[in-house]
């Protein structure tokens, strides 16, 4: 008896999309994989049938249902228009794992060929600044929100830990911002140093992001998993990418608890959509990973080898990794891998073991500390004043109230009192705005006191609470600030 079918959502999305769908369920059907697609639309279809999020319900449904979703690329308006449906379906399913394994293949010469290139990069899929809250706060200053949770940079720790071991790989790079945004990427580092003990066997590093980068081309073959958060994942997978050959040939997987979503890294290549000419290869291995996701290695590691023979051989590559002049299309490249089952390359696969997924409670996660205390606010304004004359401004308002002034500061620099050095200023002010003394619990009342006596008088957009938790500050000092 014929194994069953395990169900998958297809979404054939944007621009080349279609034809690398195609041409990856025809290479899964000969190789083995037993599959059963289930049809879904998003992106550019669901908006132009007026659907806002480009994600219908249809969509979101048979997600939910089948908890496995492989999808090609979507299209986005940059910096306009509707938020990327791509998003939209990672934070909808909690997807916040991002893999993207990035290994040197055969036959695709670049300049770092030979160095063995073999790492995974596990990016943190649904915080950070791609958490897409983002506010014109002047007409002419705009602010993204940079969010980073304890619990999110475990979740994603502890995944890259379980991808290390499920690889049999032997080291962890955490990359962070840590020495500039102590808090919000300090976050991943300090969760990092609390659970690698957990883990031995596995050697932990951490590297400054930038550097990383740096690392990454000077000498990638050092790394052997790099997890880090939501933006710098983003940029540095493309970066590895393209030492190894670039965006058609690398796959990706986005994990949650509850769904899992395999695509390819590039975009919808508007520019050679419907032409024939898409490499699937991205695709393809996208699918192969979710072939092992689902716990079928046979069919995975035999479309793995017949993809490695392909390349190893060369004849009827995609013009966009053939030599030059020998490329041909999407068709004669998916027939050449399909001829290739069965065969084995030089290149090793991998032993791959299921990934142990941690389990994460479904409640909300809430961690109050012992103490509680404010010592006062930061309240964020717009003005056209300088820096003396909103300070004498904002002096006479407060006179009599339970705050008084400390500073000003304009896009994070002390411009008032006068700290040094030449800042040009725009018009968004942060005055901080201290208590006399810190004071037990929110300070609620002084608050909407402090903006009773501030109305009409100073425009002001955004209040944050400086507080201390456990007589720990919460809160970041300006540059200059004593
Ligand atoms: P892109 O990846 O579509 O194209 C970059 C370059 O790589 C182009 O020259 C393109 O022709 C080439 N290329 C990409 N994939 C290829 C393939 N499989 N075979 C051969 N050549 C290939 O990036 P872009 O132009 O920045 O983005 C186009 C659209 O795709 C935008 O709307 C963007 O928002 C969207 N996008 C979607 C995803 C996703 O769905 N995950 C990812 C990135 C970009």
């Amino acid at each position: 008896m014929d194994t069953p079918r395990t169900k998958v959502t297809a979404i054939a999305g944007d621009g080349i999309g279609p034809e690398v769908m195609r041409a990856t369920q025809r290479i899964l059907e000969a190789g083995g994989a037993r599959i059963e697609w289930e049809n879904a639309i998003a992106g550019g279809e669901a908006f132009r049938k007026g659907i806002a999020t480009g994600c219908p319900q249809e969509t979101l449904d048979s997600i939910a249902s089948t908890g496995l979703a492989l999808k090609s690329p979507l299209e986005t308006p940059v910096g306009f228009g509707e938020k990327s449906a791509n998003v939209t379906l990672r934070k909808f399913f909690e997807l916040y794992g991002n893999i993207r394994p990035v290994r040197e293949l055969p036959g695709i010469r670049t300049p770092f060929s030979g160095r063995h290139i073999d790492m995974v990069i596990v990016r943190e899929n649904v915080e950070d600044l791609y958490a897409g809250i983002e506010y014109e706060q002047t007409a002419g200053v705009a602010e993204c929100l940079k969010l980073m949770s304890d619990p999110g940079c475990e979740r994603i720790l502890r995944l890259a830990y379980a991808l290390a071991r499920a690889e049999g790989r032997s080291k962890l790079a955490c990359s962070t911002k840590a020495n500039i945004m102590k808090m919000s990427e300090g976050t991943m580092k300090r969760v990092f140093e609390r659970i690698s003990g957990d883990y031995p066997g596995i050697t932990p590093s951490h590297v400054i992001i930038d550097n990383c980068a740096h690392q990454l081309v000077i000498a990638p073959e050092q790394f052997d998993v790099v997890v880090t958060s939501n933006m710098n994942g983003d940029i540095i997978s493309d970066l590895a990418a393209g030492l190894v050959g670039g965006l058609g040939i690398a796959p990706s997987s986005n994990l949650g608890d509850q769904a899992a979503m395999f695509e390819a890294v590039h975009g919808s290549a508007p520019q050679i959509a419907g032409k024939g000419l898409a490499n699937p290869t991205a695709l393809l291995l996208a699918a192969v990973m979710l072939l092992r996701h689902i716990g079928d290695f046979a069919a995975a590691g035999r479309i793995e080898q017949a993809v490695f023979v392909t390349l190893e051989e060369g004849r009827n590559l995609t013009g966009d990794i053939a030599a030059p002049g020998a490329g041909t299309g999407t068709d004669a490249y998916t027939d050449q891998v399909i001829a290739n089952l069965g065969r084995i390359s030089s290149m090793p696969s991998r032993d791959y073991q299921p990934v142990v997924m941690p389990h994460w409670a479904d409640e909300v996660w809430h961690q109050a500390p012992a103490a509680r205390e404010l010592v006062g606010v930061d309240l964020f304004l717009e003005s056209g004043e300088a820096p003396e004359a909103l300070a004498a401004s904002l002096q006479q308002s407060l006179s009599g109230s339970a705050f008084t002034l400390k500073m000003l500061s304009n896009r994070g620099t002390q411009v008032w009192p006068p700290a040094g050095g030449h800042s040009f200023l725009i018009d968004h002010f942060q005055a901080r705005l201290l208590l006399p003394a810190p004071t037990p619990g929110d300070a609620d009342g002084e608050i909407a006191e402090l903006l009773g006596r501030l109305a009409g008088s100073h425009r002001w957009m955004h209040l944050e609470k400086l507080q201390r938790f456990d007589g720990r500050d919460a809160y970041a000092k300006a540059q200059g600030e004593g």
